[in-house]
């Protein structure tokens, strides 16, 4: 998303694309790894949420 590296010092968060609740899975098309930073910061805005499902089908 914001295009950093990962690293033991950043950490990441794995970000479910379709929520499991919305009949998500856990296969590999639908998970996403994200720095804690970011994925805090697509669950926080939704303008930014709908341009990031835009780059990751990119
Ligand atoms: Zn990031």
């Amino acid at each position: 998303m914001c295009e950093q590296f990962f690293s033991k010092e950043t950490g990441w968060n794995i970000h479910h694309i379709m929520r499991k609740t919305q009949g998500g899975s856990d296969s590999l098309d639908n998970l996403v790894m994200l720095h804690p930073n970011c994925h805090r910061q697509l669950h926080h805005s939704s303008g930014t949420g709908s341009r990031y499902r835009e780059l990751i089908k990119a």
